[in-house]
């Protein structure tokens, strides 16, 4: 309770993208994902912690498969209602109008659009899996 320096909170320092180790430092070079180009350019070391970000297998790309299945699904979400509200003909199946095409092509367009964003995700994942809170800078380097 009366802890003097308070532990940041797990899901606010990933989804902002923070330092797996002490949960301040910024991952990414950039703020932003422009330009696209070093959209997943991550900082060698943190600047708060010296915690060592950079890796040889920092790619996530299976993690970033996951995250687009994710993205499908909750694309499910909004556009059943949406299906079923502007249904035409109540007797017509779903099967029976291009309602799956549809589906698929908002779906891919969303993804395509948060790209950037999962190709982020995907990354802070893995960062996160390999480095825990407080972790030192040698501790993670036998996990490269
Ligand atoms: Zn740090």
């Amino acid at each position: 309770m009366s802890t003097t320096t308070k532990k940041p909170l797990l899901l606010p320092a990933f989804f902002t993208m923070k330092c797996p180790s002490c949960r301040k430092g910024f991952v990414f070079q950039n703020r932003s994902v422009f330009p696209l180009g070093k959209t997943v350019a991550i900082k060698e070391k943190c600047e708060v912690c010296g915690q060592k970000l950079l890796s040889e297998k920092n790619n996530g790309a299976g993690m970033n498969y996951a995250l687009t299945m994710v993205v499908f699904l909750l694309n499910l979400l909004w556009y059943c209602p949406l299906y079923i509200s502007f249904k035409k003909n109540p007797n017509e199946n779903w099967y029976e109008n291009n309602s799956v095409e549809w589906y698929l092509a908002s779906s891919i367009f969303v993804v395509i659009v948060l790209q950037p964003w999962l190709m982020r995700m995907s990354r802070m994942v893995y960062l996160y899996l390999y480095v825990s809170f407080g972790a030192s800078s040698e501790a993670t380097d036998k996990n490269v």
